[in-house]
């Protein structure tokens, strides 16, 4: 009887040890249905072939899923005009024609205006303070809300850090300094600078250096140093201003379609996740170290230019203009209002916090 009893006992154990197992595999996503299956997926880019840190990042970003997933996820990496142009990115993956996009969700500011608190707003937050926001705050949580009629997912991937306030073929000494100035400016920047009395311009990257050589515009605003030496700036004009406070922290994004990423298992989808925010990392921390041997080069060898900083008056002015630009769209648009007051409270509470501990240390570290 003893016998028979352990037998059944051990017989049941493993029939409930196994259907328990196959409960755990199918609830916790560790072992997926598909562990076999393999996909296929396009990238599309915004940025030309290349394209240093950024188009490199996103190269990068296909390399590590592919890592990661075994070989299950293999992500074809397209640059700006290969397969769609640069600014169709938006519509190829909403549409399902790619799986993934990637560039700055202020590219699509003309459809989605409240995008632009994904990238970056004048005077808004640095890097620390947009990936505080977007991944422990409110932030992604409102991109995936606002881009949820396209039918897209999107994860933070990069940051250029602060800006650079471009490159002028005079000195800005006063707000009059600004009047008829031809500038190329993209976004609420260039409505800022509207209403201090310049003229923004619209123009391709690859446009810029012929018409400040030409005297077409009379200033402009790209990246860093890194990015506007390989432009060839420096020989176009004479003054490098900073900081830009156009741009104090621009996050890029990773743009998925949602039907795509419903698709995949959660081990992928994970695989996504931590691939794209490693990847944040890595290109922030890139543009840093680039940046800062480029301004040393800058310094060194090219000594006709000055580098400047705006005279607080000009800044002081850009600020109080900046609230009027960002108040004006709030009224337009309620969605970007309801993003504005969440991104404006959250970037309140992180500036106290920042004043008595990065802003402190920083002060007392260079004295
Ligand atoms: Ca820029």
């Amino acid at each position: 009887m003893n016998k028979i009893l352990s037998i059944v006992i051990i017989f049941t154990a493993l029939v409930m040890s196994s259907g328990c197992n196959e409960q755990e595999t199918s609830g916790s996503g560790t072992v997926s249905a598909d562990a076999g299956k393999t996909y296929k997926w396009k990238l599309v880019t915004t940025w030309p072939a290349n394209f240093p840190v950024f188009q490199e990042g996103v190269e990068r970003f296909a390399k590590d899923v592919k890592t990661m997933s075994n070989g299950r996820l293999n992500i074809k990496v397209y640059a700006g005009g290969q397969l769609v142009p640069p600014l169709g990115v938006f519509d190829a993956v909403t549409q399902g024609s790619v799986e993934m996009g990637h560039g700055a969700a202020y590219y699509w500011a003309g459809k989605v205006p409240a995008a632009q608190f994904m990238t970056t707003v004048p005077f808004g937050m640095t890097a620390s303070g947009v990936n505080a926001w977007l991944y422990a705050g409110d932030g992604i949580k409102l991109w995936d809300e606002i881009y949820k009629p396209y039918k897209l997912k999107a994860f933070p991937m990069g940051n250029t850090g602060v800006q650079m306030g471009g490159w002028f073929n005079k000195k800005i000494e006063s707000i009059a300094d600004l009047k008829g100035l031809k500038m190329r400016i993209p976004g609420l920047g260039g409505k800022v600078l509207a209403k201090a009395g310049g003229n923004p311009v619209l123009m391709a990257g690859g446009e810029i250096y012929t018409a400040l050589e030409r005297n077409t515009i009379d200033a402009t605003e790209w990246v860093g140093p890194y990015h506007d030496l390989r432009l060839g700036l420096e020989r176009a004009a004479k003054y490098y201003y900073y900081p830009g406070w156009h741009e104090p922290g621009p996050a890029l994004e990773l743009l998925i379609n949602q039907a795509a990423w419903n698709s995949l298992s959660p081990d992928l989808q994970k695989t996504i996740e931590v691939a794209a925010a490693a990847n944040n990392v890595w290109m922030h921390a890139e543009f840093d170290v680039k940046n800062q041997q480029a301004l040393q080069e800058l310094r060194e060898k090219h000594s006709n230019i000055e580098i400047l900083e705006f005279p607080a008056e000009v800044l002081a002015e850009f600020k109080r203009l900046t609230k009027e630009v960002l108040q004006e769209e709030a009224a337009k648009d309620p969605v970007f209002k309801k993003v504005y007051d969440n991104y404006e409270t959250f970037s309140k509470q992180n500036s106290q916090w920042d004043a008595i501990s990065e802003g402190a240390y920083r002060r007392a570290a260079m004295k």
